[in-house]
């Protein structure tokens, strides 16, 4: 838990502690089935964070993580991380999941049950390989998927496909609820971008908004792989 000191750093006030991780997970799929979620079942007033693709390498970021220490998990694809693999190492050794977001970026609805399959197990071992660790979650491009995306999950031993509730853009919240509010256990969906997709702002200055938002609504962030 960081001090306030390191949250005025970078404009921000204190969020709340995280409770501590639930004693069983609570999401569950049916037997034999890879659920997909956009949320996680509970009561406590947590929301959790996730950072898309990896084309932005912002050194700033990993000072800003190592500084705030707040949770959040990686999803990234294989075009966009080829460049600097080593630069999300630092970040995964803060605690953080590094997951499965594809080789390519493809728009899975798209695509045959086996390109779906090659796009997720390609990715599980090319990430296993790099950062010793195969990943357990999956979240498809755009948010699309079919029952081709569970089946090829399932098949590269996915447990979760994950999708989100509410995005992040460059100042602002895009909330899919009609009350434009967290709700407990909400999963908020960002991206590694730079100045040029953020019109001149940074990705920390982006970090900062959300985790802002996230304050004002009194919600503590915690760790996703600690609920699924
Ligand atoms: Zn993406």
């Amino acid at each position: 838990m960081a001090g306030a000191a390191a949250y005025r750093k970078w404009g921000l006030k204190p969020l709340p502690e995280a409770p501590a991780p639930p004693a069983t997970k609570p999401v569950r799929g049916k037997p034999g089935e890879v659920p997909v979620i956009s949320d996680i079942p509970t009561k406590e007033k947590v929301v959790f964070v996730t950072f898309d693709d990896g084309a932005e390498k912002d050194p700033k970021f990993v000072e800003m993580m190592r500084e705030l220490r707040i949770p959040f998990t990686m999803f990234l694809t294989d075009a966009a991380i080829s460049s600097d693999k080593g630069y999300f190492k630092p970040l995964q050794q803060l605690g953080n999941a590094i997951q499965n977001h594809t080789l390519t970026h493809p728009n899975m609805r798209t695509e045959s049950g086996s390109q779906q399959q090659h796009q997720i197990c390609g990715q599980q071992e090319k990430l296993a390989k790099e950062y010793g660790k195969a990943p357990r979650l999956f979240r498809p491009p755009y948010g699309n998927w079919n029952e081709g995306t569970r089946a090829a999950a399932k098949a590269c031993g996915v447990q979760a496909i994950v999708l989100w509730r509410e995005s992040m853009q460059i100042q602002n919240m895009q909330y899919q609820r009609g009350d434009k509010k967290l709700h407990p256990g909400d999963i908020i969906l960002a991206h590694f971008r730079g100045r040029s997709e953020l019109k001149g702002h940074t990705m920390t200055e982006m970090t900062a908004n959300m985790l802002r938002h996230i304050q004002e609504q009194g919600f503590a962030v915690a760790r996703l792989e600690d609920y699924v």
